[in-house]
């Protein structure tokens, strides 16, 4: 292939993955984007194989194996999980990346420091893959063992934790200094150790409500990893993709942190300074008030505007098409009905759009937190389907709780509340919710998706 040709195709893929980027930011254009993105993935990596650059390609069939066996991993893994699981797939997808572009980039600086001492310039580039790659890794898989809760979803703090932390960092730094001025092979192989345990202790001291945030940033740092490894193979593509993802990372980092009403050196260290918060269950013996269908169904049915506010038990319930044929049955009786959508219900951006769009919900009745507020006072009812902490009043009244801060949607102000939970049991963030004793709501108990069924056809009866 000439030179050209390759450059040419090159431009090709950086351009889809800016459409891909475009097609991402709106639930309709999604799919479209993420098949444009695939398919300039797939051209970029098929490409390689025909580099004019490269003269003699080695370990051709070491390379072809790892891609089968990235495809007969990665695909199944892909296509099984459920979508309240995707924060973890793609912790660990984004921690493996890192961790590929530090490897990538040390065999590169072992093979060319072989050769006599590398440039400044690339072992300084090598000095940053290794370290934010090694942490990007590290970090990810902690964040992984904390969604999927295979260890606590508590921040893990001890007796200094916080020096423990500035010291590793400070190892890291020294060590990388040490390597840019020796250009030796033992000091960069010291900090990357030290880069993995700095990856691990940064995540730990992170509560499991702020874990999706730590994510996006990692993933972020994955970026930034990819694109200086890219200036180490001089790879133009490398570097546009991951600069691209570096980008949008931060971006992604800072709304959902804004989201949740918090710095991001408060989502980060916030655990170091948070007073201990009272045992959640203390209160299981206050009184609540649970009814049946047949009255969630009466409710709703002499209301003049319902709203509806999904979380992620109706993700977990996959109960998105029942919602909306509530809702139809609903409007055909007359009553106005609006979805009241919090930027952060569910477990990442957007999961609630994505999930009523997979049911048809029309767009004009999804209405974002800040519009939808102020119409909560002229509210009969509102049925709040497996959501907890995006309505906890806490988020106001309760300084220090993990969820402080937040803007959350004020369905207190609304007439009545129906909840829509299995149990007594917590939100994400695992504090209390006062709301679900309050004298104007009622409960429901039961799945989403078994309870909204039943509420169906009591509503189908009167
Ligand atoms: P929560 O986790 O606060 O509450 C979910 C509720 O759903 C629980 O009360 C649970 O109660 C109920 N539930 C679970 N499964 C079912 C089911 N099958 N049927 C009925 N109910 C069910 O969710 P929210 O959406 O309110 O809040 C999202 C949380 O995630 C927030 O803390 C937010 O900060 C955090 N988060 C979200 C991010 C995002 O981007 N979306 C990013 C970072 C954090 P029970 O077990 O009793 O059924």
């Amino acid at each position: 292939m000439n030179s050209n040709l390759y450059a040419l195709i090159g431009l090709g893929v950086a351009v889809s993955f800016i459409m891909a980027l475009k097609g991402l930011s709106a639930p309709k254009s999604a799919r479209r984007g993420n098949l444009i993105g695939a398919t300039g993935a797939t051209i970029a990596t098929v490409v390689v194989f025909f580099d004019p650059s490269s003269t003699k390609h080695h370990n051709t069939g070491l390379i072809l194996a790892a891609i089968a066996f990235g495809v007969l991993v990665g695909v199944p893994a892909a296509r099984k999980i459920q979508m309240t699981q995707m924060p973890q797939l793609v912790a660990l997808f984004n921690g493996v990346g890192g961790g590929a572009a530090a490897l990538v980039a040390t065999v590169e600086y072992l093979n060319l420091s072989s050769e006599g001492k590398p440039s400044t310039a690339n072992i300084v580039a090598t000095v940053f893959t290794v370290i934010v790659g090694c942490t990007s890794f590290a970090g990810s898989v902690i964040t992984f063992l904390k969604l999927q809760e295979l260890m606590t979803t508590r921040p893990v703090i001890f007796p200094g934790g916080r020096f423990v932390i500035a010291a590793t960092l400070a190892g890291v730094l020294a060590t990388g200094g040490w390597t840019i001025a020796s250009g030796g092979n033992t000091p960069l192989l010291v900090m990357g150790g030290l880069s993995l345990l700095f990856g691990v202790l940064f995540v730990l001291p992170v509560g499991g409500a702020d874990v999706p945030i730590v994510i996006s940033l990692l993933n972020a740092f994955t970026g930034l990893t990819v694109a200086a490894s890219g200036y180490v193979l001089q790879s133009t593509l490398l570097i546009v993709a991951g600069t691209l993802v570096g980008a949008s990372g931060t971006i992604l980092t800072r709304l959902m942190a804004q989201a949740m009403g918090r710095s991001l050196f408060g989502t980060l260290f916030g655990a170091f300074t948070a007073k201990p918060q009272a045992a959640v269950g203390a209160s299981e013996v206050r009184p609540v008030k649970s009814g049946s269908p047949d009255d969630v169904a009466i409710l709703l049915n002499y209301a003049s505007r319902v709203v509806i506010v999904p979380g992620f038990g109706l993700a977990v319930a996959q109960a998105q098409h029942t919602v909306r044929e509530l809702a139809d049955l609903l409007s055909t009786k007359g009553v106005e009905v609006a979805y009241g959508i919090h930027p952060v219900a569910g477990r990442m951006p957007g999961h609630m759009n994505v999930l009523l769009a997979e049911a048809n919900v029309p767009y004009e009745q999804l209405v974002e937190m800040e519009e939808i507020n102020p119409t909560f006072p002229q509210t009969d009812v509102v049925l709040v389907v497996g959501a907890n902490d995006v309505v906890n009043p806490a988020a106001k009244t309760t300084p220090g709780c993990p969820i402080y801060g937040m803007p959350i949607l004020d369905v207190a102000s609304a007439g009545n509340v129906i909840f829509l939970k299995r149990s007594m049991r917590p939100g994400f963030a695992g504090i209390e919710n006062d709301l679900l004793y309050d004298a104007k709501t009622t409960l429901l108990f039961g799945d989403a998706k078994d309870s909204l069924t039943k509420v169906v056809s009591a509503l189908k009866n009167l």
